[in-house]
């Protein structure tokens, strides 16, 4: 029998960073600011590296994706009790985003391919009257982003992208986290730069890096970050912004830095090994994966796929036994949540009942992350057993009512 892979283990941090990391611990200075002749050091160097990369002006690095979706919230005007509308597929850092702002979420439904509902999105937002649309692309998955930015302009929406799974996708050539106002991503370690925690928002409107430079905190030393806006702007704002304490350490940049040339790579070899797996399980009885459009290209680091025809027994059922025979599958329709998965009737804040087709499609979704480096043989083995496994649940396994 083949040994199956460890789908839990996250990227590799390569031997240059973990030089740069202890010569800086060595030198105790891991703050980014400095009162004396400070730079700005490793973070600003990321931020200048960042923006280049996703070819915006402005990048301001922060403690987490989490913490930058709260101050995009705050710098595109959102206050307390304000409507912000939110795709009903997501993590439980994006509703929390809206409860830290103070905002009332509006879920919106999605479609069986786990992107947001056009048509429900426009019916929402005129219901709510709603003026900020905060986009979750869930799992790298992305929407017809064109029509998407259509519509936001026509219904006087902002648009602020949470791109925690999405760095190297895009949509017609164009980078998601390009397509609104601000784009947020994670460098938490299960997304594609691991550095335990770690965050950055990018925007090409210098008042809205201007606010989340001075809320996460830079006190009066905001010119030693590495994109700052320009002057006049950044004192239009100075003493109107709380200091948020949500800086990134220069210790995250410096692990950050070196993996950003490797991206390329490490999304050719998860594409690969999703591909793979996604081939041989569109094949098999029972399973159904989203239609991937033309015009997407992803980075897709994990895999999801739905068993439409299974109850809620038969799914637990099918959750557990794939677990005990070696692939740690996610449920996205368990009654309460479990490890990061969770689902709209879990977030304390927002209305389950405004998306029962949302809920219907994660009842029966499911999920695998990708390590990086998965052999052809380890894509094969990996379906080979959910196949197997999904074969052996029956009507047996459901709880008579
Ligand atoms: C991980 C994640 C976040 C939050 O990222 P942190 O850096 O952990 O705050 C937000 N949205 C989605 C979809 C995520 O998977």
């Amino acid at each position: 029998m083949t040994t199956l892979p460890d789908l839990g283990r996250p990227p590799e941090i390569p031997q240059s960073a973990l030089t740069t990391a202890l010569a800086l611990i060595e030198s105790g200075r891991l703050h980014r600011y400095a009162e004396a002749g400070g730079s700005g050091g490793l973070v600003a160097e990321l931020e200048r590296s960042f923006a280049r990369l996703m070819g915006r002006k402005y990048a301001v690095a922060v403690n987490s994706c989490g913490a930058s979706l709260f101050l995009a919230l705050k710098a595109a005007g959102v206050r307390h009790g304000d409507p912000v509308l939110m795709n009903a597929f997501t993590l439980g850092p994006v509703p929390g985003a809206l409860d830290h702002a103070g905002a009332k979420p509006v879920l919106v439904e999605i479609t069986e391919d786990l992107t947001i509902d056009l048509k429900d999105l426009r019916c929402k937002a005129k219901a709510s009257g709603a003026k900020v649309l905060m986009l979750s692309h869930m799992r790298g998955h992305l929407c017809d982003l064109a029509a998407l930015q259509a519509l936001c302009c026509e219904l006087g929406l902002t648009l602020i992208e949470d791109c925690a799974h999405t760095l190297g996708a895009s949509w017609a050539g164009q980078q998601a986290g390009t397509f609104g106002i601000a784009g947020c991503f994670s460098f938490q370690s299960g997304k594609h730069v691991n550095t335990g925690e770690g965050g950055v928002l990018v925007t090409d409107d210098a008042d809205i890096a201007a606010q989340a430079i001075l809320h996460s905190g830079s006190y009066m030393l905001y010119a030693q970050n590495g994109t700052p806006p320009p002057r006049e702007v950044m004192e239009r704002w100075q003493g109107r912004c709380g200091n948020y304490s949500m800086r990134m350490s220069a210790l995250v940049a410096a692990l950050a830095l070196p993996q950003l040339p490797l991206l390329p790579e490490r999304v050719a070899d998860w594409n690969a090994s999703h591909d793979r797996i996604a081939a041989r399980l569109a094949q098999a009885e029972g399973f159904v994966l989203p239609h991937r459009p033309q015009a997407e290209a992803y980075a897709q680091s994990s895999l999801q796929f739905r068993l439409p025809a299974r109850s809620f027994w038969q799914m637990q059922a099918f959750v557990q036994a794939a677990r005990a025979a070696g692939v740690w599958v996610k449920w996205f329709g368990t009654e309460t949540p479990e490890g990061y998965s969770s689902n709209p009737q879990h977030w304390h804040s927002a209305q389950a009942e405004d998306v029962p087709r949302a809920c219907e499609i994660q009842a029966t979704l499911c999920d695998i992350r990708l390590p990086l480096g998965l052999s052809p043989q380890d894509c094969d083995a990996l379906a080979d057993v959910l196949i197997r496994v999904a074969a052996n649940i029956s009507e047996a396994h459901d709880v008579p009512a």
